[in-house]
């Protein structure tokens, strides 16, 4: 599932490269992937592309966006005119293989021969033209983004101190605090030495804290990184794979020893996603 890293890793590639192109035309070849008049974007220019929580923008003048959200196993390609592609997102052999490919939902051309391809294997994911407001209304749902510079440690203290529910179920929740999914969740409690099972309400002051500045610390530390790629088929693919996997504190190291203590770390479940943990310096 791509999470924040990801996400910002592609929309740094995307601006780079797509900012100033203007849309040719829009090909939808999955009715569910789109929302919204494609023929709005159409001899639009990019102006900008940006994100909020998990979700890219396109931006184009007056104020129209083209939302992306890439769920579980969505990834964005820009396929250049040179045969150059650059992108990210949930890995599969689409990164490599001829586009469009058998799960491309959306594909969008530019005036000067370079296309974007959404593909998306399951279909959860989404393309959405928006206004201001429809685009306001999309972000509602959504608490503060973890590494926005304007969202406080004082804040997030508070939201915690208001849920009983474990912290690390707090933390993953998108409405308290955008952008923390399970990989970074695992590593950010590990970071700050909590137990993911204690209740949100009962973490001292201190605590907290401490989280808040460890989950902007693997989120900066992923974004570095380009994101994460755990799928060692896809680790090497040029222009797509992150390295975050490398440096992972606690998520998918069952059995290996905790970089802080030496404990081996531990696997359990909580609400269906596999938890890891030390459970010595997280007890
Ligand atoms: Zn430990």
């Amino acid at each position: 599932v791509p999470e924040l890293p990801e996400v910002e890793t592609i929309r740094r590639r995307l601006a780079e490269r797509i900012v100033g192109k203007t849309i040719q035309s829009v090909e939808i070849h999955r009715e569910k992937s789109f929302q919204g008049n494609g023929l709005l974007i159409t001899n639009q220019t990019i102006q900008a592309v940006s994100r909020r929580a998990k979700i890219l923008q396109l931006r184009f003048s007056d104020n129209l966006l083209l939302l992306v959200h890439l769920k579980m196993t969505g990834q964005l390609i820009l396929l250049q005119a040179d045969g150059n592609r650059v992108g990210g997102g949930h890995p599969t052999a689409d990164w490599v293989e001829n586009l469009p490919a058998k799960h491309t939902r959306v594909t969008i051309q530019f005036t000067d021969g370079d296309r974007l391809f959404f593909n998306d294997q399951r279909v959860f994911g989404w393309l959405k033209v928006a206004d201001a407001t429809q685009a306001a209304a999309e972000f509602a749902q959504y608490g503060p983004d973890i590494n926005d510079p304007s969202f406080t440690a004082n804040e997030f203290v508070k939201k915690l101190s208001k849920t009983r529910v474990p912290t690390k179920l707090a933390i993953l929740n998108s409405a308290l605090v955008a952008g923390i999914g399970n990989i970074y969740a695992c590593d950010a409690l590990n970071l700050a030495q909590i137990s993911p099972f204690k209740p949100a309400n009962t973490l001292t002051e201190t605590e907290a804290v401490r989280l808040f500045s460890a989950c902007q610390t693997v989120i900066q530390r992923g974004i570095e990184l380009q994101g994460t790629t755990f799928d060692g088929k896809y680790v090497d693919v040029a222009g797509f794979a992150g390295g975050y996997q490398n440096e992972a504190l606690a998520y998918g190291r069952a059995g290996q020893p905790c970089k802080n203590c030496g404990e081996l770390i531990k696997k359990t479940q909580q609400a269906g996603r596999g938890t890891y943990f030390c459970p010595h310096c997280q007890h």
